[in-house]
């Protein structure tokens, strides 16, 4: 799973620039880290202020990987869950899903078989959106040592899915994704490295129990490796509506993912006047086997006016 060996064999491996340089305005006090730290504001020997430079162009190599390392344990679990007629693919297009290639799916689980990345909706069985990133402060001291210097909620960097805009933004691709009818039978799964801020837990719930995201998950175990105080609030299990859930090992990543393939699944959003919801069901024929009463009732919910 994701951990502070992960980390530092991406910030080794890369050729782009990763090390803000944090420095102060009045003296020569300086330091390099991957996040500016939250703490101290101020010059520590001059009481000046401490401002950062961000390097630019560290995101789309940080992205690669995470999205290969995602591909990498994905493909394993679904191998071990015993899915030999399918596959991971990175970078999925399907026109009907509006996955073009500049949006494409960062990661789906494919019937095998195609060589390219072109597929139709009902050969994609699950997608996967990728926020993930470096999620604890490193800092390089002048040896050119590297080392963790704070955990992932104590610095001014958010990463992965303890940024708010990374949740919206992955509710807001799951709601444009889920506005095709095509969609309805794949799951929709965001794949963080860190916990949700505790206060957009209800949000993330929110969003799983209405269908639109079927699940945040976090693919590090333990993201408290400096201070593990109130760990049941900064490294929770899973949330209380269970929208998001930290997943510990390669086997629970398995059967997570099994369970996502094993049921077919569709998914149902609708505000609906009563009287239209009892003619949907009067017109159905309740004489036909569970499944495929399920099936017409949602076609028809489909047909339907948008209004
Ligand atoms: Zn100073």
């Amino acid at each position: 799973m994701w951990s502070p060996e992960k980390e530092e064999d991406f910030i080794r491996s890369t050729d782009a620039v990763v090390w803000a340089t944090i420095s102060c305005n009045k003296c020569d006090y300086r330091y390099e880290a991957f996040f500016k730290k939250s703490v101290p504001n101020k010059c520590p020997k001059c009481d000046g202020n401490l401002s950062s430079t961000t390097p630019q162009g560290r995101n789309s190599p940080l992205s690669a990987y995470t999205e290969k390392y995602a591909s990498d344990i994905l493909e394993e679990a679904l191998k071990n869950a015993g899915f030999d007629d399918l596959e991971v693919k990175r970078n999925v297009i399907c026109d009907e899903l509006d996955l073009t290639s500049r949006s494409a799916a960062d990661i789906a689980i494919v019937e095998k078989g195609e060589i390219g990345r072109i597929y139709k909706p009902n050969q994609i069985k699950v997608i996967f959106e990728v926020k993930m990133s470096v999620i604890w402060n490193w800092e390089l001291n002048e040896k050119g040592e590297i080392a963790i210097e704070t955990d992932y909620d104590k610095h001014k960097g958010r990463g992965s899915i303890y940024r708010t805009d990374s949740i919206l933004k992955a509710i807001g691709k799951g709601a444009i994704f889920r506005s095709h009818f095509e969609s309805c039978g794949i799951p929709y799964v965001v794949v963080g490295n860190s916990p949700t801020p505790a206060s957009y837990l209800d949000k993330v719930d929110g969003s799983v129990r209405a269908g639109i995201v079927q699940r945040f998950i976090s693919l590090t175990p333990e993201p408290l490796i400096i201070d593990k105080s109130e760990s049941e609030v900064r490294n929770p299990k899973e949330s209380d509506g269970k929208g998001f859930l930290r997943i510990d090992s390669q086997e629970e990543l398995s059967s997570f993912i099994e369970d996502l393939l094993k049921d077919e699944r569709v998914f149902i959003g609708s505000m609906l006047k009563k009287s239209k919801l009892g003619k949907i069901i009067k017109s159905l024929d309740l004489n036909k086997d569970y499944s495929d009463i399920g099936e017409d009732f949602f076609k028809k919910l489909y047909e339907m006016d948008a209004v």
